[in-house]
């Protein structure tokens, strides 16, 4: 039988650099620099509430980190360190020391690829639950916020937005992709990929900023309602994949992309006279920025259809809480 002191030795405990103390005291040290503040979210991932129990660990130690990452990619922030409380069941913690170790792995190569270190965290005996804290740092008075959205800005997202609900729309059985549109899919929903380097180029040019996790209207709609602006976006504008678009007849996958959440793309918003800057940072780094509307005064979201008509939504994205 494996301690709890022997699981954190094992696999979450390696040398830190950036960091004045890492895992082994009763905190942390991080020393923060004068010139900058300091960034901090957090993210959970509920066993099959958020994940099969079943899926794969590594890819689960990489989407626990990058959701986190997400996070600070939308604020402009560099990622710096990271806490990770597992609550684990019996049969994970001790039968299975794999799980532990693959789990390690995709989180701790996707951390390197970011210089984030893992400075601590917590391990205790459960229903499986995932933690990731994560602490960034941001020139002072310049993190991106969903509060500084301007009338006359032009919205902006990154990549193509709804694989990840179309590929767990096929799990649950509620759509039925071929295999080459799931594989196509897939990487979307387990192994996103976090906009940290667009999200620092956005410094000085973006008004405002969310990344998508809820889906495109709840996430745009928050940018709206915390900067008391409204909006209006072209449906046809909405980058998505060959796979998805195929659908698009479909009304669940029209919500995938809409409304589906999982995206981990970034939304913003920016004052026209920055769009060459834009497209200059889309060539450099190579994602795909689209610019799907605009800011207008006033309260709420539209979005336009091909003809001008308005395209009403049902659920407008994920919501724990809602029936
Ligand atoms: P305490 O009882 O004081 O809360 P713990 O015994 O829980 O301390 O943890 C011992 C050390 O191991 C601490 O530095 C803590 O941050 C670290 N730690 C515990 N669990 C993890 C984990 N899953 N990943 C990384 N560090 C961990
Ligand atoms: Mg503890």
């Amino acid at each position: 039988m494996r301690s709890e002191f022997d699981i954190i030795r094992r696999h979450f405990t390696r040398p830190v650099n950036n960091a004045v103390l890492g895992v082994g005291d009763d905190g942390a040290l991080i020393a923060a620099a004068p010139d900058r503040e300091l960034v901090i979210a957090v993210d959970t991932l509920v066993a099959n509430q958020h994940f099969f129990e079943s899926s794969d660990p590594r890819k689960l130690g990489h989407k626990v980190l990058a959701v986190n990452l997400s996070d600070m990619a939308a604020m402009g922030a560099i990622p710096r360190w990271a806490t990770l409380a597992l609550t684990l069941p019996n049969y994970l913690a001790h039968k299975n020391e794999i799980w532990l170790k693959e789990f390690a792995e995709g989180f701790y190569t996707l951390a390197q690829d970011y210089q984030v270190e893992l400075i601590g965290g917590d391990t205790t005996q459960g229903p499986l639950n995932i933690t990731v804290q994560i602490i960034g740092e941001v020139e002072r008075g310049k993190a991106l916020l969903r509060s500084g959205a301007k009338v006359g800005d032009d919205i902006w997202i990154s990549g193509l937005l709804g694989d990840a609900a179309l590929a767990l729309a096929h799990e649950q059985r509620s759509f039925l992709l071929k295999p080459e549109e799931y594989n196509q899919c897939m990487p979307a929903l387990y192994t996103p990929v976090a906009r940290v380097e667009l999200g620092r180029r956005l410094i000085n040019i973006a008004n405002s900023a969310i990344d998508i996790s809820d889906g495109l209207i709840a996430d745009l709609g928050h940018i709206l309602e915390n900067s008391q602006v409204a909006a209006t976006i072209k449906f046809n504008d909405i980058a998505c994949s060959n796979s998805l678009k195929k659908y698009l007849r479909h009304p669940l996958a029209v919500n995938c992309l809409l409304a589906g959440g999982d995206d981990y793309e970034l939304c913003f918003t920016a004052s026209r006279s920055k769009r060459n800057k834009i497209q200059d940072i889309s060539l450099n780094l190579g994602i795909l920025l689209s610019r799907i509307g605009k800011v207008k005064p006033g309260k709420g979201l539209t979005i336009l259809d091909k003809e001008g008509k308005e395209i009403l939504v049902e659920k407008t994205g994920y919501d724990h809480f809602s029936a």
